[in-house]
């Protein structure tokens, strides 16, 4: 469930009217809903009440400050993967032992900037970033909490680009490697053996792979406990998938992953954490866009819009599907036709849906991708110098520009011309 639903005719942000943001902003441009965002977050606190649990936000998803700071403020920790996002975390208040840094590889300079900033625990994910830390967090007399992020050989069953669980994968440590590489963990000076994570992938619509993954981390915990390792913590991941469809897709329900998070590490006493990013924004945002021109093609009409796949990536690059509907809510039983949805980008990649059923739709009509709040924004950027598009904020019958279009001059103010050209 969102807060995107049709009022009068118009299609709200709560109680926003999209064309009010329009006017105000202008196109292309995301908006995000408080409510929605608060609203997946207690899904998850439900889904593991009764545990010692953290919920870390994957920031990778959605980095917007005015994002994390709603979460962080409900209480959330922060999934971060690089120096970039720790600061982002840290500039929406949530404090250093809320911040867990993932990532496969992490710089001498970002680990030094967590140790001194505060960080709850590193998701290590090779011997030599682990012995990276222990130097670094030695020189500045410190103790760095870590986790090993082990890779448990199981397909999540997901898009190839986002399943990360395979031995072929890049990431985390075979865990048949697992009791050795903990051995020299727990010999390191500056190293604090915390405990033990795993993040198979994303968009996962099946809770098996889950239950696999978590199963061997439960028995590595009890081998590692046996081995005299102090094992408190588990780190379960994100990638519990959302419904990009309305009509054939029901992945499960967060109630039901935490059913399966008991089941397999349930009995062990460990504090839980997960790290949530597309359940919890994906759904909590709209791109808003406006129809430039209609064109009649050969056999098919392109709708061309002012956005583009510089603004929203998913579809050129993952093929992903978005459901495209008109702000000016469609007469039902109306008129409708096929259109092929494309942005102004010079590739035929700038194709958003093809043959997709669409009321009738005229230039400077506004039209809506849903579930374009994770891995949206963050993924923009200024191809065709086109600026990064700005981001809305609603919370009830307000909303604020989180971030501003930038303008032409500050744009080329970025480039600088040498004095001896
Ligand atoms: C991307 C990522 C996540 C979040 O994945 P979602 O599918 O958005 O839930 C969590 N943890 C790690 C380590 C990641 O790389």
């Amino acid at each position: 469930m969102d807060h995107f639903l049709y009022r009068n005719g118009v299609l709200h942000a709560e109680d926003v009217a999209i064309p009010a943001i329009a006017a105000a902003v202008g196109t292309p441009f995301y908006v995000y809903s408080t409510a929605t965002l608060a609203r997946h977050y207690r899904l998850f606190q439900e889904a593991l009440a009764g545990m010692d649990h953290l919920i870390c936000f994957a920031v990778k998803s959605n980095g917007n400050l005015a994002v994390l700071k709603v979460l962080g403020d409900l209480g959330a920790g922060m999934d971060v993967v690089s120096g970039g996002e720790y600061r982002r975390a840290q500039a929406a208040g949530v404090p250093g032992n809320r911040i867990v840094f993932s990532g496969v590889g992490k710089t001498r300079e970002e680990i030094r900037l967590a140790l001194e900033g505060g960080i709850r625990q590193f998701n290590v994910e090779s011997e030599p970033e682990l012995r990276a830390i222990s130097e670094i967090a030695t020189a500045l007399g410190v103790t760095a909490p870590i986790a090993l992020r082990v890779n448990p050989d199981v397909d999540a069953k997901t898009h190839e680009k986002i399943a990360t669980g395979k031995s072929e994968n890049k990431f985390g440590i075979p865990i048949a490697k697992a009791r050795s590489v903990y051995a020299e963990a727990a010999a390191l000076p500056g190293i604090d053996v915390v405990g033990i994570d795993v993040h198979i992938g994303s968009q996962l619509t099946d809770l098996e792979p889950f239950r696999a993954a978590f199963s061997k981390v439960a028995d590595l915990t009890r081998t590692l406990r046996a081995d005299g390792h102090n094992i408190r913590r588990l780190d379960l991941g994100g990638g519990l998938g959302i419904p990009y469809t309305r009509s054939n897709e029901a992945p499960p329900l967060p109630l039901d992953y935490g059913q399966v998070i008991r089941e397999t590490v349930g009995d062990l006493g460990c504090e839980i954490e997960i790290e949530p990013g597309r359940l919890i924004s994906g759904n909590a945002g709209l791109l808003v866009a406006s129809v430039i021109w209609v064109k009649e093609g050969e056999g098919r009409d392109f709708l061309i819009l002012d956005a583009a796949m510089n603004d929203l990536a998913r579809p050129s690059m993952y093929g992903a599907h978005h459901d495209i509907i008109a702000v000016a809510e469609p007469v039902p039983g109306g008129p409708t036709q096929p259109f092929d949805v494309v942005g102004p980008v010079c590739e035929t990649g700038d194709t958003f849906a093809r043959a997709r059923e669409l009321s009738l739709l005229a230039p400077g009509d506004l039209v809506a991708f849903r579930s374009a709040g994770a891995y949206g924004a963050v993924m923009a950027s200024e191809y065709n110098t086109r600026p990064l598009v700005p981001e809305v904020l609603v919370a009830g019958d307000h909303f604020a520009v989180i971030r501003a279009r930038p303008s032409f001059d500050e744009i080329l103010a970025r480039d600088t011309i040498p004095v001896w050209l």
